[in-house]
């Protein structure tokens, strides 16, 4: 087993806050769901908690895109909006950035082998990321 050390981990957290800064967001992203997939689809990354009359705690882009502002409640409807502007207008690689995030700051491990493949999922990846 070759997982990564602190200090990949490290590069790696820096690398991918410099270059896909709304992962600072206080509200969406991977730093504010826990680590995993959409509890609605079960295929996309988390991105946003919920808190409206609805099942799942977390929704990825697409399903909180279709569920809309029903996965909040009244009293952050403004919020919502904007949340959902946010996500609407991330990258397409979002859900490889999060799920490497989640790499990046220990919550999910992976052999070192794994991970050409997430870091594939970005777009000139190895301008920016140290493999
Ligand atoms: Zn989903
Ligand atoms: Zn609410």
């Amino acid at each position: 087993m070759n997982r990564l050390d602190a200090a990949q981990r490290r590069s790696l957290r820096e690398a991918l806050g410099a270059r896909y800064p709304w992962i600072g967001h206080d509200d969406i992203g991977p730093r504010v769901v826990e680590a995993g997939e959409c509890d609605r689809c079960g295929t996309e990354a988390r991105m946003v908690p919920t808190c409206g009359p609805v099942r799942w705690p977390a929704l990825g882009r697409a399903c909180a895109a279709e569920v809309g502002l029903d996965a909040w409640c009244d009293g952050h409807g403004d919020d919502a909006r904007a949340w959902l502007g946010v996500l609407a207008a991330l990258p397409p690689e979002a859900d490889a950035v999060a799920r490497l995030w989640w790499v990046a700051t220990g919550e999910v491990r992976v052999d070192a082998a794994d991970l050409p493949p997430l870091l594939d999922a970005l777009p000139d990846a190895t301008a920016t990321i140290q493999r």
